[in-house]
C-alpha cells in the first residue's frame, strides 16, 4: 500500500500548538508520558493473552526499552504490548476520541497562559507530549497477531503519514523521537536514569536502557540493557517501603494527572476476600467531572492483571472522583465485562471500598476542615449525588455534607445548623437556585433574616433531589423556604433589638381589614394566575413574592425539569404580600375604599398594579411575566404617571 497523507482534527492540531508552548518548563514528562502508553499497551495484551495464549507465546515477558542514539539524535521507547494497525493509528494518533477531552480543550484554547499550564497539567497531555522536544516522531507498530507492521511519520504540524513497513517490531510499538535543536540532554544515560526513577519508578513492567530489546541477551559484561525501575506493582508493595513521591508519580499515571492526590488510601483486605486498593482523592476538579463520557477512574486488577478500567460496579457514581487500583485475588483472570456486572464479589469490595473512603473522608472532616473545603468545593457536588442514590449510606453522606448559609460564611455542616436553631424552630431551612448570589438575594429569605434563622442555600442541580428524598435530619424537616406558609410566627427571634423597632413599625401598618380588602380584590383580579394570595411575614424588604403551595413541587425545581425537557403540570403559585411594604399599604388604602377589578385584567390602576405586583414577584424567581408586552405597558404608563404629579 502507498504512503497514506491525513490530516489531524482540528483539535488535535490546536492541542499539539497548546502543549508545546505550555509544557516547555517541564519538558522531561513526554518520556513519561510514553513509557505509561507501552505500559499500558503491555497490560492490554497480558489481559488478551490470557483467553488467546497465542498471542504472547513467543516472547512471554513483557518489557519496555528506551533507546538513545546519539549519531542519529533519537530516542526510542520501545514495547512488545499490544500494538496498533492502520486504523488504531488514525484514530488513536489522529483524533481525539472523548467529547469531554474536546471541550478541555476549546477550554484551553479560551483560558490565559498560566491557567493552561495548570489545565495541561490536569490532563495529562499523552503522546503529543513527544512533539514537546522532537519535530519529527516516528511510530513503527505491529499489532499483536498480525504480520502487517506499519509506520506513522509527523512533524506534528497539522498532517501525519501512515505506510507499511517491515521495521517494525515483531510485536508491539517503536515510538521513536527526532530531538529538536537544543535537546541532547535527553540522549545521556544519566538524564534518561534520573527521569525513569522519578517518574516511572511505579511501572510493574522491566523498563530497560540500551539497545537489546530482550534482558536475556545481556552479554555477561555487564554491558546489556540496564534495568531503570524496580518494576513490582506498587501497591503490592509494603507501604513503609513506598516514598511520598512514588505514591504521586503512580497517582500521576492511573489518573492521567498531574496535581497532588488530596486522599490516599492504601489497604490490602484480607479474610473470605483478599484484595488491595490503592486510591487517591485528586486535589483538582477533573475536567470531565459531569461530562456523560467521563472515563472510570479505578482500574480493576485480577491477580496483579490489568483487567478494565470500566468496571461501572466497582465505584458507585458518587464517588466518581477516585482514582486508583483494586487487585483482586479471588476472581477469575478470564473474566469479562459481563460476568462483572452484577458480580457478587466485586459488590462486597465495593461495599469495603465505599465504607473506607466515607469514613478517610469523615476523619479529614474532623482533622482538617479547612482542607475539607478545598474538597467539598470540588467533589461535594458529585457526593451529594449520593444522598439520592444510597440510602444505606445515607447518614454517613449527611455528616460529611457541607453547606452555605444565609447567616454565616464558609461552609456548616447539617450538625452545626441544628446546634443553631432558633427557639420554637421546627425545621431546618433551605432554598434552592442555580447560583448563590441569587438565592442570597431572594426575597423569600427576608423574614428569616429578620429573626436570624438560618437558611441554607442549595445551588447544585442534586439539591432539589435529595433534599426531596432524605426528607429530613435528626427528626427536623427539611423544608424549602419558597414552599408553604413558613412557620416564622413560632420561632423566637435571636435579634434583640426587635421589640423596640415592632412598636415604630405597628404604627405604619395597616389595619388588618384593609389588607383583607386588597387580598379579596388581587385573589379576584389574579384569579386565573395565581393559587391564592395572603399576606405574610416572610417578608421585609420586598412587597411581594411566589411560593409553592404545601405539597406542590418547588419552583426550582419544576424549572429546572422543565430547562431539561420533562414535561411538568404547571403549579399555580401562590402569592404573598408584604402588609409592612409602602407599596402594599398604598394599595390596602385604595382598595378599601371600593371598586372591582376591571375585565380582561387591564384599565384601572388598581387592576394594573395587580399584574405589576405578579410580574415583579415572577421576574424576581427568574421567570418571565406571562404577557411581556401588557407588563411593559403597564410599567410605561405607571411611570408617566409617576412622572408627571
Ligand atoms: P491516552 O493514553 O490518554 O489514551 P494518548 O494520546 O497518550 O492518550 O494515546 C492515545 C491512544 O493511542 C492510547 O489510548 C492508545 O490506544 C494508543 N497508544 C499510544 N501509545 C501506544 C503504544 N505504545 N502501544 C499501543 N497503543 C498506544
Amino acid at each position: 500500500m502507498a504512503k497514506e497523507t491525513h490530516s489531524f482534527q482540528a483539535e488535535v492540531s490546536r492541542l499539539l500548538d497548546i502543549v508545546a508552548n505550555s509544557l516547555y518548563s517541564n519538558k522531561e514528562v513526554f518520556l513519561r508520558e510514553l513509557i505509561s502508553n507501552a505500559s499500558d499497551a503491555c497490560d492490554k495484551l497480558r489481559y488478551q493473552a490470557i483467553t488467546q495464549p497465542e498471542l504472547t507465546q513467543d516472547d512471554p515477558d513483557f518489557r519496555i526499552n528506551v533507546v538513545p542514539t546519539k549519531e542519529a539524535r533519537t530516542i526510542a521507547v520501545i514495547d512488545n504490548g499490544i500494538g496498533m494497525d492502520r486504523d488504531d493509528l488514525v484514530q488513536n494518533l489522529g483524533t481525539i476520541a472523548s467529547s469531554g477531552t474536546l471541550k478541555f480543550v476549546e477550554q484551553l484554547q479560551q483560558s490565559g497562559d498560566s491557567d493552561k499550564a495548570s489545565l495541561i497539567g490536569q490532563f495529562g497531555v499523552g503522546f503529543y507530549a513527544a512533539f514537546v522536544v522532537a519535530d519529527k516522531v516516528e511510530v513503527e507498530t505491529r499489532k499483536a497477531g498480525e504480520s502487517q507492521g506499519w509506520r506513522w511519520i509527523s512533524d506534528g504540524r497539522g498532517e501525519f503519514t501512515i505506510e507499511e513497513t517491515d521495521a517494525a517490531p515483531a510485536r508491539g510499538t517503536r515510538v521513536r523521537l527526532h530531538l529538536k535543536e537544543g535537546e541532547d540532554e535527553f540522549l545521556e544515560d544519566q538524564r534518561i536514569r534520573r527521569i525513569v526513577q522519578t517518574y516511572s519508578d511505579h511501572i510493574a513492567i522491566p523498563i530497560l536502557l540500551g539497545e537489546r530489546p530482550d534482558p536475556s541477551e545481556s552479554d555477561g559484561e555487564g554491558n546489556g540493557p540496564d534495568q531503570l525501575n524496580t518494576a513490582s506493582a506498587l501497591w503490592t508493595r509494603p507501604k513503609s517501603e513506598i516514598s511520598q513521591q512514588q505514591y504521586t508519580e503512580f497517582y500521576h499515571h492511573v489518573a492521567h494527572a498531574m496535581d497532588e492526590p488530596w486522599l490516599r488510601l492504601h489497604f490490602k483486605a484480607e479474610g473470605k476476600l483478599e484484595y488491595t486498593c490503592l486510591l487517591f482523592v485528586p486535589t483538582q476538579q477533573p475536567y470531565n467531572l459531569f461530562h456523560p463520557d467521563r472515563q472510570h477512574g479505578v482500574k480493576l486488577y485480577v491477580r496483579r492483571v490489568f483487567v478494565t478500567d470500566q468496571c461501572e460496579d466497582l465505584v458507585p457514581a458518587y464517588l466518581r472522583f477516585l482514582r486508583g487500583v483494586v487487585d483482586s485475588e479471588d476472581l477469575p483472570l478470564n473474566i469479562s465485562r459481563e460476568m462483572l456486572q452484577h458480580n457478587p464479589t466485586v459488590a462486597k469490595i465495593r461495599q469495603t471500598l465505599v465504607n473506607r473512603v466515607l469514613g478517610e473522608l469523615k476523619k479529614k472532616a474532623d482533622k482538617e476542615p479547612e482542607a475539607y473545603q478545598t474538597f467539598w468545593e470540588n467533589f461535594g457536588a458529585v457526593l451529594k449525588e449520593g444522598l439520592y442514590e444510597d440510602q444505606e449510606h445515607k447518614d454517613q453522606l449527611l455528616d460529611l455534607a457541607r453547606f452555605r448559609s444565609s447567616e454565616r460564611d464558609g461552609l456548616i455542616s447539617l450538625d452545626d445548623y441544628v446546634q443553631t436553631m432558633k427557639e420554637g424552630q421546627q425545621s431546618i431551612y433551605i432554598i434552592t437556585g442555580d447560583d448563590l448570589d441569587t438565592l442570597k438575594k431572594s426575597p423569600q429569605l427576608e423574614g428569616f433574616k429578620a429573626k436570624g434563622v438560618q437558611v441554607l442555600l442549595l445551588a447544585d442541580a442534586i439539591d432539589d433531589f435529595w433534599t426531596w428524598m432524605v426528607g429530613e435530619y435528626q427528626g427536623y424537616p427539611i423544608k424549602s423556604v419558597t414552599r408553604g406558609a413558613a412557620e416564622l410566627d413560632d420561632i423566637k427571634s435571636g435579634k434583640e433589638d426587635e421589640s423596640s423597632d415592632s412598636e415604630e413599625e405597628k404604627q405604619d401598618q395597616p389595619d388588618d381589614s384593609q389588607v383583607g380588602t386588597l387580598v379579596a380584590f388581587l385573589k379576584t383580579a389574579l384569579e386565573d394566575e395565581v393559587k391564592d394570595v395572603r399576606s405574610t411575614q416572610r417578608l421585609t424588604d420586598s412587597a411581594c413574592c411566589l411560593v409553592a403551595d404545601e405539597g406542590d413541587m418547588d419552583i426550582h425545581l419544576e424549572r429546572m425539569l422543565r430547562q431539561h425537557g420533562q414535561t411538568v403540570p404547571t403549579n399555580k403559585r401562590i402569592l404573598e404580600i408584604n402588609p409592612k411594604h409602602p407599596l402594599i399599604q398604598r394599595l390596602a388604602e385604595r382598595a378599601s375604599q371600593g371598586g372591582q377589578p376591571a375585565a380582561n385584567g387591564s384599565g384601572d390602576p388598581m387592576t394594573d398594579a395587580a399584574w405589576l405586583l405578579l410580574d415583579q414577584a415572577r421576574i424576581v424567581e427568574g421567570e418571565t411575566p406571562s404577557d411581556p408586552s401588557a407588563f411593559a405597558r403597564r410599567m410605561s404608563q405607571l411611570v408617566a404617571k409617576g412622572l408627571a404629579a
